[in-house]
């Protein structure tokens, strides 16, 4: 959920970047920010590299101001996933502390699974106390570095940490780099579609539910009555459901094409390896040409170029039948004689 890119203030304590975007921020070279802080405030996320100096520095864009995010305050640090995540605690009451941080933990390992590695170096956590027993919505932000800020509830309880989808997703966000507005929904559909399927890889999610979700959830993604395509029609249906429809349909015709033998995996691993995640921003032409050179077929060049301006929709009927996926009165049911039986069933399957 949430956009990426946030370039302002956010929430307590927490300097963002002002963004080379920004009309009213000169494009500087370079820029020394000094800041002295009591010994009983914590810095998070401020050491993201060293200049040939050993100075420790936050961003090293080319001619912007960008830089990743830092927190100050009462925060409490804690490094998780082998250092990629740093997870920075606000003031407040959260009852079962660790519950938080092992699904922390839980969470990055689903995406290090999905992506064969942590997308990112390093993120920075941000987790905000609140009220009640829930976890909330997040925001990734990008920008020469990676956040997260993610309300939780004081009195969330294991089991909601259990169930929760909101993290898995804000951290498939940072396997993407941030792209233009016109392109949001390649980030929310791709974080939408790869959430479901990396925890049911992890044993998360049973293929019945991940199946149930997107034969209910799909459909919400198709074009209606004056849609021009997912670039031109900047709905939430089509922003979160159409992209995770695009998702789906290019990843059933590269397993199709290849003999499932590449996927949308492939793709998007093959993106994280060429240096693509949220701290740097790539136009979607690139991101989809490294997507296709990963799989040696042109389908997600070829899907963008049908869907991106003219609205195209995906014969969901269709597609259920040929994967063999029924859904009666609420209850999944199989055809393993389908014709796509044997690629729905390793979707699912471990990595
Ligand atoms: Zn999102």
């Amino acid at each position: 959920m949430g956009s990426h890119g946030t370039r302002s203030l956010v929430a307590l304590g927490v300097i963002a970047a002002a963004s080379a975007c920004s009309p009213t921020v000169p494009a500087v070279r370079k820029a020394s920010v000094a800041m002295a802080v009591p010994p009983t405030t914590s810095v998070a996320g401020w050491s993201y590299g060293e200049d040939a100096g050993g100075k420790r520095v936050m961003g090293q864009s080319g001619g912007g101001f960008d830089l990743p995010y830092a927190a100050f305050g009462r925060i409490r640090r804690t490094e998780l996933a082998q250092g990629h995540v740093e997870v920075a605690m606000f003031p407040g009451a959260i009852r079962d502390e660790k519950a938080v941080l092992e699904w922390v933990e839980r969470s990055a390992r689903v995406v290090d699974a999905f992506y064969g590695g942590f997308p990112i170096p390093r993120v920075l956590l941000l987790v905000q106390p609140v009220p009640g027993r829930r976890v909330g919505f997040g925001t990734t932000m990008g920008s020469s570095g990676a956040a997260i800020e993610v309300p939780v509830g004081e009195d969330v309880t294991p089991e909601a940490l259990r169930d929760d989808w909101m993290l898995v997703h804000e951290m498939v966000h940072t396997a993407l780099p941030d792209l233009t507005r016109t392109h949001h929904w390649l980030e929310e559909g791709l974080a939408t579609y790869i959430e479901p399927l990396a925890r049911s890889h992890a044993g998360l999610v049973t293929p019945n539910e991940l199946w149930r979700e997107w034969v209910v959830g799909m459909p919400q993604g198709q074009p209606s009555a004056g849609d021009l395509g997912l670039d031109r029609t900047r709905t939430w249906g089509r922003t979160y459901w159409g992209g995770a429809l695009f998702c789906l349909a290019a990843d059933i015709e590269i397993r199709e094409r290849t003999n499932n033998r590449r996927s949308l995996v492939d793709a998007v691993r093959a993106i994280v390896a060429h240096g693509g995640n949220i701290s740097v921003s790539w136009p979607i032409e690139k991101v989809l040409e490294v997507g296709d050179a990963a799989t040696g077929v042109p389908v997600l060049r070829e899907t963008y170029a049908r869907m991106a301006t003219r609205p195209e929709a995906v014969d969901l009927t269709r597609l259920w039948s040929r994967l063999g996926v029924r859904l009666e009165r609420g209850n999944v049911s199989y055809d393993d004689a389908a014709p796509l039986a044997s690629i729905r069933r390793s979707m699912t399957q471990p990595l």
